[in-house]
Parts: structure tokens; C-alpha cells; sequence
């Protein structure tokens, strides 16, 4: 498959899909799926990691510091290394603020890449974000989390592993009132606006069925 784009950034509230899509693109297309928090992970057990680094993730972990600095060093050096390897690198939420997308555009640049980049927006309301959120489920068995669906409340065995479908302790009214303040519309519209000024943005109903959503986002990788 041809992907027209080397960095395709998704964009969208908490409940929007964009994991699941950043996944289909992986798993379909063979995308580099560059995922800070998986990065932070691996720094934290790898014995070789450089020490000042693992401080850092410590004094992060123990709340002293958002250590950003860290962080980009992390992902640029792993979008490098993918780019190096002629994959196109996906990211979904990696960068929640102008301040970052603007950091990000600066190694793009550096990387001669920003002519590649497009950042896909899965437009999605507060209000079903919210409903979202609480309506999802999770395998206890395998831990799959399947996304918010029409027919959630009926899906009780997880197709993967026919493990039990529970509702996460955590996707609860006030915690998923909490993530929408805290990474809700109001936080994500003016990124959306950065990108859409630099002319990188596309917009996606992130409100359709996933597949539906899925189709869109492959043809314009594609056209
Ligand atoms: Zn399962």
C-alpha cells in the first residue's frame, strides 16, 4: 500500500477512536505506531537506558517534574529510526498542546519531512465523548478495550479471547467528566486550528461506525 503521507498525526477527544484507528493502520498498512507513553515504559526497564534519562522518568513518576525535554527526545528519536526504515509513523495523542504540535513541527522541518505530515482531526462532540466513555468495555481477560458501539450494552464475551466484557473501573461519570476537561474540545480545537492554519488538517466524522471512519481515513491516505 502506498501511503501518501510520512507522519499522519490523529487528533480527537478522549473517545474518538483514534487509538483503535492508529491500530488498524498498524495492523493493516504496517505503520510505525510512536507512542510516548510506551516509550516511557521501555526506558523504565531497559537496562541499558541512559541513567539520566531514567531519573528524570523517576522524578516524573514521583510527580516533581513534567520532564518534556525527556519525552521529545524519545519520540523524535523514534520517529527517526522509523522514518530511516521507510515506515510511515503514526501518532495519536502525543502531542496535546500548540506549544508541542509547534516542537513537533520544528523536528519535522529539521527532519525534511513537513511537507508530509497530516494530521487526520476525528471530530467528536463532548457530550458523546462522554457517552463513550462510559459505555465502553474491556476484556478482564485480555484486557482488549472495545470501543464504544451502538450494541455495547449486548456484547458480553470478548471476541478475541471469549473472556468476560466488564466496564472499566475507571470509565466512570467523574473520571470521564474529568478527561474531557482536561482533553476535551476546548483543549484540542485550537491544536486543530495549528494545523489547519499550516494547511495539514483534514477533518473525519469521528461520530460514524469505526469501520466507516476507518474507510475515510485509508482513502485519504490514499487519494
Ligand atoms: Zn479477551
Amino acid at each position: 500500500m502506498s501511503v501518501n503521507k510520512k507522519i499522519i498525526i490523529l487528533l480527537g477527544v478522549p473517545g474518538s477512536g483514534k487509538g483503535t484507528q492508529a491500530r488498524f493502520l498498524v495492523d493493516d498498512w504496517g505503520m510505525a505506531h510512536v507512542s510516548t507513553g510506551d516509550l516511557l515504559r521501555a526506558l523504565e526497564v531497559d537496562p541499558n537506558g541512559d541513567d539520566n534519562d531514567k531519573q528524570k522518568l523517576a522524578d516524573m513518576k514521583a510527580g516533581k517534574l513534567v520532564a518534556d525535554d525527556l519525552i521529545y527526545k524519545l519520540a523524535f528519536a523514534e520517529i527517526e529510526r522509523n522514518l530511516a526504515l521507510g515506515k510511515s509513523v503514526v501518532l495519536d495523542g502525543a502531542i496535546r498542546s500548540v506549544e508541542q504540535a509547534q516542537k513537533y513541527n520544528e523536528f519535522f522541518i529539521a527532519q525534511g519531512v513537513n511537507d508530509s505530515v497530516l494530521a487526520i482531526e476525528l471530530t467528536l462532540s463532548d457530550d458523546l465523548s462522554f457517552k463513550r466513555l462510559i459505555k465502553r468495555k474491556v476484556c478482564a481477560d485480555c484486557a482488549d478495550i472495545i470501543p464504544y458501539a451502538v450494541d455495547n450494552e449486548t456484547k458480553t464475551k470478548c471476541e478475541k479471547c471469549g473472556g468476560k466484557l466488564i466496564t472499566r473501573g475507571d470509565d466512570n461519570p467523574t473520571t470521564a467528566q474529568k478527561r474531557i476537561e482536561e482533553q476535551g474540545n476546548a483543549k484540542l480545537q485550537p491544536i486543530v486550528a495549528y494545523y489547519r492554519a499550516g494547511g495539514h488538517l483534514v477533518s473525519v466524522d469521528g461520530s460514524q461506525p469505526i469501520l466507516d471512519v476507518d474507510t475515510q481515513v485509508k482513502k485519504i491516505l490514499t487519494d
